[in-house]
């Protein structure tokens, strides 16, 4: 197809914003960005996609999700308040977890792919764990995510807090998903980490298990640092801190996502750093949960490659954004800590590199020739002068994730004029609820 008529931010070096240019989508890739008449007469038999005067721009990228996030949305959780971060995975996530069967996993996952859709999220690192139903369960979000359209690396959270049958049943199915990808077996859209909880929860013996089960295959995807009892923790059992820890086991590294990261040393940002390790950061959920504010710019500063993710809120990735800006000046008490474009390293910049390598090299996050098809329309007309210079102030002050419009992965149309053409959202709902609900029931009985 050619789409016409928009203004092209590219997320090129430098950052551009293009009119009176066309974009030529063949196989999944922009094949090129043209005068649209060229494109026309050169391609008379490609269908067009009028934007109608609106921003075309690369499709949202998040580095570290929850699928199975969605059903926290609403929960009474049983009990007494938690006070910490601890009472909260024990009292909230360790039971939410547990409580999710098969249909819990699938429609979690499917309620969460049709809001990334919807906001304009086309590529999602997500983060799985279902104690109760874990072979295949990896399969389930395979099948959810290819039903979406969207991209997809996945992973399942391996943990020795279920007992080491559970630990050994999550080690093999990341070892099993990591073999299928390899294979083809799942198409182009998904790929595979391999998953860890987090320090807290994982034994030296289980940490060694993972490793050989990996074999150096994939990238690791775990939490790290989130709270500060993971580094008490640490310290505790094996006298060095998370990062420290990951370092010596042969965790860290190029393609491995730590999340988090709120409590560390700057030897551990060194650390980080030097082994080319990627950091997401999740604002609304580290606040939600009262855990600090992660070092970012200090972070930035030494070179670590910091990536923004959501931590299974809604997909609404500018919410994100603008968390991560807001947070850091408030915290800081300085108005001018993280700026716009710092908030664009880590969502566009970071985002686009961790999507890009772990898609072996297919350039996801930008417009341009060659580059994944991945593009999403925002009906945002702008009230003051808008260029590429100040793009950043006008999606953080402006751009609110129900302006988009048309969302497009994969050179494929998820979405037209708001309407999602592969999911349907109202029985997705229903049948979430349904399965929320049986999910809830078994919460209040662990
Ligand atoms: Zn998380």
């Amino acid at each position: 197809m050619i789409i016409t008529n928009g203004k092209i931010v590219t997320w090129g070096d430098p950052n551009e914003i293009l009119e009176g240019q066309a974009l030529l989508v063949q196989d999944g890739l922009i094949q090129a960005i043209e005068e649209e008449a060229n494109l026309r007469s050169a391609h008379p038999e490609e269908e067009i996609l009028d934007a109608q005067g609106q921003i075309v721009m690369p499709g949202l990228i998040c580095a570290h999700t929850h699928f199975y996030g969605a059903f926290s949305r609403g929960m009474a959780i049983p009990g007494e308040p938690s006070r910490n971060f601890q009472e909260i995975l024990a009292n909230l996530w360790w039971k939410l977890d547990k409580g999710l069967d098969e249909d819990g996993v699938r429609y979690s996952a499917l309620a969460l792919l049709a809001d990334a859709t919807r906001y304009g999220c086309t590529t999602l690192f997500d983060h799985h764990a279902s104690p109760s139903c874990i072979d295949g369960s990896l399969d389930i979000e395979a099948e959810a995510v290819n039903q979406s359209g969207l991209r997809a690396s996945l992973c399942y959270e391996v943990t020795d807090r279920d007992g080491e049958e559970k630990a050994l049943a999550g080690i093999r199915e990341n070892g099993r998903f990591i073999s299928g990808v390899e294979a083809g077996k799942y198409g182009d859209m998904l790929k595979a980490h391999f998953g860890l909880h987090a320090s807290l929860t994982v034994k030296p013996a289980t940490l060694e298990k993972c490793l050989a089960e990996n074999n150096g295959r994939a990238g690791f995807h775990s939490h790290a640092a989130e709270g500060i009892v993971d580094q008490e923790d640490s310290l505790s059992k094996y006298g060095k801190r998370v990062v420290e820890r990951f370092a010596d086991a042969g965790i860290l590294g190029e393609k491995t996502i730590l999340a988090h990261g709120v409590h560390v040393t700057p030897h551990e940002i060194d650390l980080l750093a030097q082994s080319g390790t990627w950091l997401s950061h999740q604002p609304r959920s580290n606040m939600n949960n009262a855990v600090g504010v992660v070092p970012v710019e200090e972070m930035l500063r030494q070179g670590v490659k910091v990536c923004l993710g959501n931590d299974g809120f809604s997909n609404a990735m500018w919410q994100e954004w603008f968390f991560a800006y807001l947070l850091q000046k408030d915290h800081q008490a300085d108005p001018r800590a993280m700026n716009g474009y710092d908030v664009i390293r880590l969502a566009v910049e970071n985002n686009s590199r961790l999507a890009t390598q772990t898609w072996g090299g297919l350039r996801i996050g930008k417009m341009e020739k060659g580059a994944a098809a991945d593009i999403i329309f925002v009906d945002y007309h702008p009230i003051t002068p808008m260029h590429a210079g100040n793009l950043p102030w006008h999606i953080l002050f402006g751009f609110r994730d129900g302006l988009v419009t048309t969302t497009i992965a994969g050179g494929k149309i998820l979405m037209k004029n708001r309407e999602l053409l592969y999911l349907d959202e109202t029985e997705i709902a229903a049948k979430a609820t349904e399965a929320a609900i049986r999910c809830w029931e078994k919460v209040k009985t662990y």
